[in-house]
């Protein structure tokens, strides 16, 4: 399998493909599933300029400005920028870890770069 790629302003940006940060950290197995936009449902693509952005309307911001609802059984996670609980460092790190396969280490590391002093 490969993830969808795209350049946006000189950034490669990937899509998110993962399992719930949240329970991977707890040692609870979940779904690995395709992350979507709460707001408008479309595709959740994470670039190395460490920024999250819906494929559809075009929404960008800081990957620890992006909640993460869950799917549970699914394997559908839902990514809002509105909900209180934003990601913390160790889910930041593990969203971008779990697709460094079909990143590659050195977008891997622009990443991390861009996300700076956390
Ligand atoms: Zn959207
Ligand atoms: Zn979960």
């Amino acid at each position: 399998m490969k993830l969808d790629r795209k350049e946006i302003n000189g950034y490669t940006y990937y899509e998110l493909y993962i399992r719930c940060p949240e329970h991977c950290i707890r040692g609870i197995s979940s779904p690995l599933g395709f992350c979507n936009h709460e707001n408008c449902t479309g595709r959740m693509y994470i670039g190395d300029n460490a920024n999250v952005r819906c494929e559809q309307c075009g929404d960008e911001s800081r990957v620890d400005n992006w909640s993460i609802q869950c799917g549970g059984e699914k394997d559908v996670i839902l990514m809002s920028c509105t909900a209180t609980k934003k990601l913390d460092l160790s889910e930041v790190i593990s969203i971008a870890g779990q697709i460094v396969s079909f990143t590659g280490m050195s977008w891997l590391k622009n990443y991390l770069e861009h996300l700076g002093e956390f």
